[in-house]
C-alpha cells in the first residue's frame, strides 16, 4: 500500500551508514520508537542553533554567548603529574589573550591539535574568570580547511544519553541525502501562494540551514512542514469522523439503578461540573449516534469518577466499559481510585498492565469474557490480540494525546460501535479545539472538588537554595511531604539525571533515608516502587525528574519544590504544581529560578502565582509562547504532533482544515488516482494507520 517513492524514508535507520546495531539503541530513545526509520531521524527537528557567524575579536567577544575567534597558539601547561588539575592552553590575538582550559586530555594529543605558533579557529563560549578570559573544552578547533566547510549556521538538536551531537549531524547528513524529489503532496496553488519549498527542499533548510529564516520555526520551510502534519491530521479527523458516523452506533439505555446505585454510595457528592459531563456522556451513549467525546479537566478535577459513572451507565444494560491508560503508574491510581469506589457499588473492576502474567492474567481474560468483568483498567495490554469482552459498549482512553489514533481505534473495535470517551489533564485552549478535534463533543471540568485549597505558589530565587532546604525540613518535621523537581537541562536528560542525582544525594545527607529518588532511567518497576514507598509515608521527599506522572496522587504532600522553574513552560508547572493541594491541608508551591529572568519567564511565573485555571493558564502559555522565545529555550512539541508546534503554527489550522474539507470534497474516501500524494502524505506524516483501518471497516 505505501507509495514505492517513500520507500528509502521509510527503510530502517540502521540502513544508513555509520548506524549499527549498536547506535540503533539510543537513536530508538532519541526518536521515541522501536525500530527507527530514516523519517523519523529526518522528522527530528533542530531545538535550536549556534549562529558560526559571530567572528569578533577577542576583546569584542561577549561573554557567555557563542563565537568563532582566530588565535594564535602562545604554549601549553599539562598539569603537574599525579594531580587532577587541568590542561591549559594559552593564545591569543592583536587584542587580548584567552586560556583554554581541558580536562582529562591527554597533552600529547592537545598539543597536536594546537600546536605553538599555529593559528588556529575556535567555536565556543567565552566565560570571564577572575577577569581573565576562558574557553573550557571549545565545540571545534579548526585550522583553514576546516574552517572552510564549518556551516554558518549549526543546528543544534535534543540529545539522549548514549548518543554525541556529531552523531547524530552525521547521520542526518546520511538522511538528508536518502530524499529524493517527491511528486508534491499539497495543492499546487496553495504552494505558490505560500512561497512554500518543496518538500526535499524544506527539510534541507531546516537541517542544514543557511540563514536564520531558514531554521526559525517561523520561517517557510518549517511552516510547509508543520502544514503537512496539520493537514495529514485535518484529513484523518474528518476520515474517521465520515466512518463512524457511516459505521453507526449503538444505543445503550439502562433505567438507571445501577448509575443511582453508585452515586449514592460515593463518599462524596459530584460537583456540578462533573454532574453535567455525567448527564452529556449518557446522553450520548443512550443515543444510536457512537459518541466521540473528549473530557478535558485539570489533574484532580475528578475525571477518573466520571469515568467510572460512564461505565456505569453501560454496564446497566449489561454491558462493558474498557478504561485504557498509557502508563503503568496512571493504570494503578485509576485502580485506586476507582477499585473501592466500585467495590461498594457492587461494580466489579479489574486490571490489567504488562505485569499481570501467567495464571492472573488469564483468570482476568476469562472473567471479562464471560462479562463478569464490567470494568477493565489497564495498559497497552489492553489492545493485545487475545484480549476479548463479552460485549464492548464503552472505550475510554486516558490521556488521549499519548496514544496514536490506532490503538484507540484498536481498543474501540474489540467492541461493536463502541461509544468513545477520550480524557486528557492538558487543557486545550478554547481557541484551538474546534480546529483540532473538528466536531468532537467536547466536556470541561473546569470546577475541582470541593475542600481544595489554593495553592500558595510564590517565586524563589535560587540564591536562597538554603532557605528552600529549611522549609523542606520543616514540612516533613510536621509530617507532611515533599516532591523536589529537578530542572530539565538543555540537551540531554544524562545530565537531568545527574542534577536529580546530586539532589538527592544533598538532601540525603541532611535528611537521612527519608529521601527518596524517581528518574525515567529506572525500570517501570523500580519507579512503581519508588512512588509506592512515597504514597505510603515511607518516603517523605521524593527528588524527582519530571517523570513523576500527572496523575500521581499523595494528598499527604504539601509542598512542591521546582527547581529551574523558568525553564520549564507554563502548561507544564501547572500540571506540576497540580500534585499538591489534594488533601485537606495547605500546599506551597516553591518555583526557584535562577536570576535574571527574561522577561517571558518572568509572565510566566506570575501567571502561576495568579491563578489555578488550567484552562485559564492554557490560554496564556499559547499566547506568551507564540510571542517570545521563537528558538532558544527548548519548545515541548503539542501533543501529537512531530513538527507542527501549535503556538506558532495554530494560524495554519484553518487553512488545513479548509484544505481538507475541499480535498475530501472532491474525493471522499481519497481513493483516486488524483489522491495518490495525499495518501503518501498520510504516510509520510504516520496518519496511515487509520485509512488502513478504515479500509477494513
Ligand atoms: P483526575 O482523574 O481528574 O485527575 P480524580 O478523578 O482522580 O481526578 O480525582 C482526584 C481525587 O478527588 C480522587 O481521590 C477522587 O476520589 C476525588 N474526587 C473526585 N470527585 C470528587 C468530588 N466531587 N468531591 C470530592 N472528592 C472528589
Ligand atoms: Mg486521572
Amino acid at each position: 500500500m505505501r507509495p514505492a517513492a517513500l520507500d528509502p524514508l521509510f527503510a530502517p535507520l540502521t540502513s544508513l551508514k555509520g548506524i549499527g546495531p549498536k547506535l540503533e539503541r539510543p537513536f530508538a530513545r532519541l526518536l521515541g520508537r522501536e525500530a527507527p526509520r530514516v523519517v523519523d531521524l529526518l522528522f527530528h527537528l533542530p531545538s535550536g542553533f549556534v549562529d558560526r557567524r559571530a567572528r569578533p575579536t577577542l576583546a569584542e567577544a561577549i561573554p557567555d554567548t557563542d563565537v568563532t575567534v582566530e588565535i594564535r597558539v602562545d604554549g601549553h601547561q599539562p598539569p603537574p603529574p599525579g594531580r587532577r588539575a587541568p590542561h591549559r592552553t594559552y593564545v591569543s590575538d592583536a587584542t587580548g589573550d584567552l586560556v583554554l582550559v581541558f580536562f582529562n586530555m591527554d597533552a600529547t594529543v592537545l598539543e597536536r591539535m594546537l600546536p605553538v605558533g599555529s593559528t588556529r579557529w575556535l567555536c565556543g563560549r567565552i566565560a570571564l574568570y577572575d577577569g581573565m578570559r576562558q574557553m573550557a573544552h571549545p565545540d571545534r578547533i579548526l585550522d583553514e580547511a576546516g574552517l572552510a566547510r564549518l556551516p554558518p549556521i549549526e543546528p543544534v538538536y535534543p540529545l539522549v544519553e548514549g548518543l554525541a551531537a556529531g552523531q547524530v549531524r552525521r547521520a542526518m547528513e546520511a538522511a538528508l541525502a536518502r530524499i529524493l524529489d517527491l511528486a508534491e503532496m499539497l495543492p499546487a496553488q496553495l504552494v505558490a501562494a505560500q512561497g512554500w519549498p518543496s518538500f526535499r527542499q524544506a527539510l534541507h533548510a531546516v537541517h542544514k540551514p543557511q540563514g536564520l529564516n531558514d531554521i526559525a520555526v517561523t520561517g517557510l520551510p518549517w511552516q510547509r512542514l508543520a502544514f503537512e502534519e496539520l493537514l495529514a491530521h485535518q484529513l484523518t479527523l474528518a476520515l474517521t469522523r465520515a466512518h463512524q458516523i457511516e459505521a453507526g452506533g449503538r444505543a445503550s439505555r439502562g433505567d438507571g439503578a445501577l448509575v443511582e446505585r453508585l452515586r449514592g454510595t460515593l463518599p462524596f457528592r459530584l460537583t456540578q461540573a462533573q454532574e453535567e459531563a455525567v448527564r452529556a456522556i449518557r446522553e450520548d451513549i443512550a443515543a444510536e449516534k457512537r459518541m466521540l467525546r473528549l473530557l478535558q479537566g485539570d489533574v484532580g478535577s475528578g475525571k477518573t469518577v466520571v469515568a467510572l459513572m460512564a461505565a456505569a451507565c453501560v454496564m446497566e444494560t449489561g454491558r462493558q466499559a474498557a478504561l485504557m491508560a498509557p502508563t503503568e503508574v496512571l493504570a494503578r491510581q485509576h485502580q485506586e481510585t476507582i477499585a473501592p469506589l466500585a467495590a461498594r457499588a457492587g461494580i466489579e473492576v479489574a486490571l490489567l498492565t504488562g505485569r499481570e502474567k501467567g495464571r492472573a492474567r488469564q483468570a482476568i481474560l476469562d472473567r471479562l469474557r464471560t462479562g463478569e468483568i464490567g470494568l477493565l483498567m489497564g495498559t497497552h495490554a489492553l489492545i493485545q490480540p487475545d484480549v476479548a469482552f463479552k460485549d464492548l459498549a464503552l472505550a475510554i482512553v486516558d490521556e488521549q494525546h499519548r496514544f496514536g489514533v490506532e490503538q484507540r481505534l484498536t481498543l474501540a473495535r474489540k467492541g461493536a460501535a463502541a461509544d468513545m470517551l477520550l480524557m486528557t489533564a492538558t487543557p486545550i485552549p478554547r481557541t484551538l479545539v474546534l480546529t483540532l478535534f473538528g466536531d468532537m463533543a467536547i466536556s470541561e471540568l473546569r470546577e475541582k472538588p470541593p475542600g481544595r485549597q489554593k495553592i500558595d505558589t510564590r517565586s524563589v530565587s535560587l540564591d536562597r537554595l538554603e532557605d528552600v532546604v529549611e522549609a523542606a525540613g520543616r514540612a516533613i518535621a510536621a509530617g507532611a511531604q515533599a516532591y523536589w523537581i529537578c530542572p530539565l537541562v538543555e540537551e540531554s536528560d544524562l545530565s537531568d539525571l545527574a542534577a536529580a542525582t546530586d539532589r538527592h544525594e544533598a538532601l540525603k545527607a541532611r535528611f537521612g533515608a527519608a529521601v527518596d529518588l524517581v528518574h525515567g532511567k529506572m525500570s517501570g518497576a523500580d519507579k512503581d516502587a519508588a512512588m509506592a514507598r512515597f504514597a505510603s509515608g515511607e518516603a517523605r521527599i521524593l527528588v524527582a525528574t519530571t517523570v513523576v506522572e500527572v496523575g500521581v496522587n499523595v494528598p499527604n504532600a504539601t509542598l512542591m519544590v521546582i527547581e529551574h522553574a523558568e525553564r520549564f513552560g507554563l502548561a507544564q508547572l501547572h500540571q506540576l504544581r497540580g500534585r499538591v493541594g489534594r488533601g485537606e491541608k495547605a500546599s506551597t508551591c516553591l518555583l526557584l529560578y535562577k536570576a535574571p529572568l527574561g522577561e517571558t519567564a518572568k509572565a510566566r511565573l506570575a501567571m502561576l502565582r495568579a491563578s489555578e485555571d488550567g484552562f485559564a493558564i492554557a490560554e496564556e502559555d499559547l499566547r506568551l509562547r507564540g510571542e517570545g522565545d521563537v528558538l532558544g529555550t527548548r519548545q515541548s512539541g503539542f501533543p501529537g504532533f512531530a513538527l507542527a508546534r501549535l503556538e506558532l503554527h495554530s494560524a495554519l489550522l484553518p487553512e488545513a482544515r479548509a484544505t481538507a474539507a475541499a480535498l475530501l470534497a472532491r474525493d471522499e474516501g481519497l481513493t483516486s488516482e488524483d489522491s495518490a500524494p495525499l495518501r503518501a502524505l498520510l504516510y509520510l506524516h504516520g496518519r496511515d494507520a487509520a485509512m488502513r483501518f478504515l479500509a477494513a471497516g
